[in-house]
């Protein structure tokens, strides 16, 4: 016997669109995409500033079964991107699915009826059987804790909540960070803006990429020819780098992530002229310990004369700039703050509690996490896409949400047979991943020693601490006996 389910999905990013067109593809109709914001796109919807780029190929950063012969350059700018999956979202038939402005509030399960009932945007209640949680990672902006930040007469704000009335063409900006955001915004801005401070706290590697446009005629050809596309998707030299990559995060002791480390510090060493600017920008911990910043011109900007790095602490904002610890006043017309998001959040603020009045808060009290990723004991039915220890990397995160799919759609599966009503890894399976989860993710280059978003608040990394190709292979086939099917 099948059974018609009843699907939430949380939020229209890239996963969420995703979760939306798999769905659709097996003939289920009968799903809701929630989302807080009045348009789609996640991370690419929220982060406007100048600049903003991501950092995988292009076509690389495609749904796999989406292959998109337009993109303009070989790393494409954000707002393209979201032009992407708008034209996604349309082409596979999900936009009448989508609800915006509904911010999901609570979601509270019946273990009587194996029922979810979501709260969107505290006024309406929806029933689902299966919640797909799809609300991404950085979006909770990490405000720098910078005694006198309201008193400062410009204008000064999160990276990730663009301000379009500040003036940047001929003015003063500070930008606080230089994570892959600070960097790109600061040479979004050298040739606009008339003086730029970057207030570096930990200098940052910098791997060298190469950047060029396509062609009318190239993407003529990618329009005749999805093999054209798939040569660079697939492209082996770029597989080899992910895979050799993934591998030097895993064995910090191998040759890999020393051959990073060297070709990045010969690329510095032959890019900035002055010494002691180079000598600023030197990293002083192991690569890709924080994510590694691919840029094709960031040491061309840093160096142009209207830029000064300022590694020195800061004391305070005053209303007219920066006063750094030495005293020195840096006068700002508009101050930047590329400080990063807190990535412990994912749903939360959402109220999120699942069987026998487990709260979400309660199940993370020590570090967000999820059985391979995805599942929790306790939360039937409940399901994360690029939720807490899944791979973090210089790698398209699309790919791994289509993996996690995968893996979610098997489990479902016998929810669709009829078979059972709800499904939970056992706590024996949930601590048995987490123990050697924690175990392998200390011996990572994440916990090697240097501050990031990996790490948690026991400064544990909080990502998944085994190679790519494990994860693949996690994700090809769920083991049924780590899960609990509840009739
Ligand atoms: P981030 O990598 O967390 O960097 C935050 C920066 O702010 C760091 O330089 C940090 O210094 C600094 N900072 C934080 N608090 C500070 C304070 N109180 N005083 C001084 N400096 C402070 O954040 P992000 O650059 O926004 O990037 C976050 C993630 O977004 C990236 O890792 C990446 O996953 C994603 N992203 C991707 C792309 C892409 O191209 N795909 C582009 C942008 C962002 P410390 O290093 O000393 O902590």
């Amino acid at each position: 016997m099948s059974k018609e389910l009843r699907y939430v999905i949380i939020g229209a990013g890239m996963a969420g669109i995703l979760a939306g067109i798999k769905l659709l593809e097996r003939g289920e109709k009968n799903f809701t995409i929630l989302e807080k914001a009045s348009a789609l796109g996640g991370t690419w919807r929220e982060n406007r500033y100048p600049g903003l780029t991501c950092d995988v190929p292009a076509h690389a950063y495609t749904y796999s079964f989406a292959p998109y012969a337009e993109w303009k350059s070989y790393y494409a700018n954000g707002p393209d991107i979201r032009d992407y999956f708008e034209k996604v979202a349309a082409d596979f038939g999900v936009n009448p699915y989508i609800r915006y402005n509904a911010e999901v509030t609570s979601c509270d399960f019946d273990e009587a009826t194996a029922t979810w009932t979501v709260g969107v945007s505290g006024t309406e209640e929806i029933e689902a059987d299966i919640v797909i949680c799809a609300s991404g990672v950085l979006h909770h902006p990490k405000m720098p804790d910078i005694p006198g930040l309201d008193s400062f007469a410009g204008k000064a704000f999160h990276s990730a909540r663009w301000d379009d009335s500040a003036v940047l063409d001929g003015t003063r900006v500070g930008i606080v960070g230089c994570g892959s955001t600070g960097a790109q915004i600061l040479t979004a801005l050298t040739g606009r803006s008339k003086q730029i401070v970057h207030f570096q706290r930990s200098p940052q590697w910098i791997m060298p990429v190469p950047q060029f446009d396509y062609t009318d005629e190239e993407r003529e050809a990618f329009r005749k020819d999805v093999k054209l596309i798939d040569a660079i998707r697939y492209n082996k030299e770029y597989w080899d780098a992910i895979l050799r990559f993934t591998d030097g995060i895993t064995n910090i002791d191998g040759p890999q992530m020393k051959e990073i480390e060297d070709y990045c510090l010969q690329n510095l060493e032959n890019s900035i002229k002055d010494p002691e600017l180079r000598k600023k920008l030197t990293p002083n911990y192991r690569a890709a310990c924080k994510r590694l910043i691919y840029s094709w011109c960031y040491y061309d900007h840093v160096q142009k004369p209207n830029v000064y790095v300022d590694t020195g602490a800061i004391e305070r904002v005053e209303p007219a700039g920066v006063r750094m610890k030495d005293g020195t006043l840096h006068e700002l017309d508009v101050l930047v703050l590329a400080t990063g998001f807190r990535a412990d959040r994912f749903i939360r603020p959402a109220s999120v509690i699942g069987r026998n009045g487990k709260s979400l808060d309660d199940a993370w009290a020590v570090r967000p996490t999820a059985f391979n990723a995805v599942t929790l004991p306790d939360f039937p039915n409940f399901f994360m896409l690029n939720g807490p220890t899944g791979p973090v990397g210089n790698f398209s995160l699309i790919d791994i949400a289509e993996a996690q799919w995968k893996y979610v759609d098997q489990l479902i599966d016998r929810l669709r047979a009829g078979n059972a009503r709800a499904v939970e890894p056992t706590h024996e399976a949930m601590a048995d991943y987490e123990e050697k989860r924690i175990a392998a993710a200390k011996k990572t280059i994440f916990g090697s020693g240097c501050t990031s978003w990996y790490l948690d608040d026991t400064g544990v990394p909080a990502s998944w601490p085994w190679s790519y190709q494990a994860f693949v292979d996690a994700m090809a086939k769920p083991d049924f006996e780590d899960y609990r099917f509840a009739a």
